[in-house]
């Protein structure tokens, strides 16, 4: 009895001492950090101080420089105790429409600093059984750490709207790209189609499968370079299992396609073109570029994104995607036919090799080719794999300043339809536990080089303003 009262005596010890030596760790890290940090703040200025010698600047520029740089050490000290809300943002412009909101270019008021800002508007994405994909999106984002990704920088929620603050990608959107070359040439479409098989090997790396790639989702930075936003995924899952339920209890269902034996390749293009821009305004998206077995619900693993990237190659080279139909529904069908339908135009010259590495794309999963072996495939002869990103890009998108949107399509008539709809009350209040944990914050520090460069590349706009 006497051993059994001492022996809790002990532990009750034990753990008072663990508590102790608990705070006490606790104190002695938080003086640690504050210390590391101002260290760090100093490190950082005579960094700066000395880079700065290097540029050729005036007095007065390089004052002004040093205190744009000391505020924005500032900025980041609060930024670790700061709650961002969507009213640090100052609105640019509407640079796009995703399935369920708005993307933006944006200025954060603080720091003068541009980003591209994603609205989600809540009760949209609750009716829609999405709320789970946003988080999903969200943690990729963060945690996704590579060139080939667009960079998320904040997340952050109100009543009515999720947000995710990100780079700004200057350079416009693939389809935008496809919309106004119509075709590109085999050098481009190389280009284009290595770096994305770069992209989308470094997110299957991630343990993560798009699903969802398409020529919208590919974005061209300021030097040319790609870059994969969009990992909403699976917009369309629900549709896709409606309509293959549908499509089981019609038999003659194929009959359809008939109506579009006949329409030329132009009217192919042309009709794909319209579709593609009336596409931007409707919450389901397109899906002539999603593999036959996501929407047969037999499984399917990351390969799937490789039939995507076919279908988008496909599209470079001869203006339109294999599977364009008049509707949704017929896409569905020709892409489960699609043996019948993977059909190059006559008056298109695409090489053999091009050809030849589509069809080991858009093919069975089983016998479509590994990153390995597109990598090798004699389409890509020459492609330096380890050095393209860093090589100059065939297209170089011209940009006039850091706020130059000339390569997004004009939302402006649409603004306040838009805006009205992302302000659409989420009066459920689901919201709690749905998208808990949806904050998050990137305190990646610029180098005080990489400030210094892109405050002169800016400092014009900034001047103008
Ligand atoms: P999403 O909802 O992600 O599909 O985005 C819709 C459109 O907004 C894209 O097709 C792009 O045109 C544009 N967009 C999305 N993210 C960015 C970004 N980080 N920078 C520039 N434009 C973007």
């Amino acid at each position: 009895m006497q051993r059994k009262s001492e022996q809790s005596n002990n532990q009750k010890n034990d753990t008072k001492t663990n508590k102790v030596e608990h705070a006490k760790g606790y104190i002695e890290n938080f003086f640690k950090d504050l210390n590391d940090s101002t260290k760090q703040r100093m490190i950082r200025i005579g960094e700066f101080d000395s880079q700065i010698q290097k540029e050729k600047l005036s007095k007065k520029e390089q004052k002004k420089l040093r205190n744009a740089f000391l505020q924005l050490e500032n900025k980041y000290n609060r930024m670790r105790i700061k709650k961002l809300t969507v009213k640090d943002f100052q609105l640019i412009k509407v640079i796009g429409k995703g399935a369920f909101g708005l993307v933006c270019l944006v200025r954060e008021k603080d720091t003068n600093e541009i980003f591209a800002m994603k609205m989600l508007n809540k009760k949209t994405m609750i009716e829609q059984g999405q709320a789970v994909h946003v988080k999903t999106e969200r943690d990729f984002l963060a945690t996704a750490n590579v060139p080939w990704v667009v960079a998320l920088y904040y997340s952050f929620q109100d009543e009515n709207n999720l947000y995710l603050i990100m780079e700004y990608v200057p350079g416009g959107d693939m389809m935008t790209l496809l919309i106004n070359k119509n075709i590109l040439s085999e050098e481009l479409t190389r280009f284009f189609v290595a770096e994305t098989v770069l992209a989308v090997e470094a997110m299957h790396k991630l343990a993560y499968i798009h699903r969802d790639l398409k020529p919208d989702n590919l974005l061209i930075d300021a030097s040319g370079h790609i870059k994969l936003t969009d990992f909403g995924l699976s917009k369309e899952l629900k549709n896709i299992d409606n309509t293959m339920d549908t499509l089981k209890t019609k038999k003659d269902e194929y009959s359809i396609l008939e109506t579009d034996k006949f329409r030329s390749q132009i009217e192919l293009r042309n009709a794909s073109v319209k579709a593609r821009r009336q596409l931007v305004f409707s919450t389901v998206g397109t899906p002539d570029y999603i593999a036959p077995e996501v929407f047969s619900k037999t499984g399917y693993n990351d390969s799937c994104d490789w039939w995507s990237l076919g279908v988008i190659m496909f599209e470079m080279l001869c203006g339109y995607p294999p599977f364009s139909a008049k509707s949704r529904r017929e896409t569905f069908l020709k892409i489960q036919n699609w043996k019948k339908y993977l059909v190059f135009p006559s008056d298109v010259l695409v090489s053999r090799e091009a050809k030849d590495l589509i069809y080991k794309l858009c093919c069975e999963p089983e016998n479509r080719l590994t990153p390995e072996q597109i990598k090798k495939h004699p389409f890509f002869k020459g492609v330096d794999w380890e050095n393209i990103r860093q090589q100059t890009s065939p297209y170089i998108p011209q940009l006039s300043s850091a706020i130059d949107t000339s390569h997004f399509d004009s939302f402006e008539d649409q603004i306040d339809l838009l805006l009205n709809d992302s302000q659409k009350a989420n009066d459920d209040k689901l919201d709690i536990v749905q998208f808990k944990g949806y904050t998050y914050k990137r305190l990646e520090k610029k180098k005080p080089e990489q400030f210094i460069q892109d405050w002169i590349k800016n400092f014009k706009d900034l001047e103008d303003k």
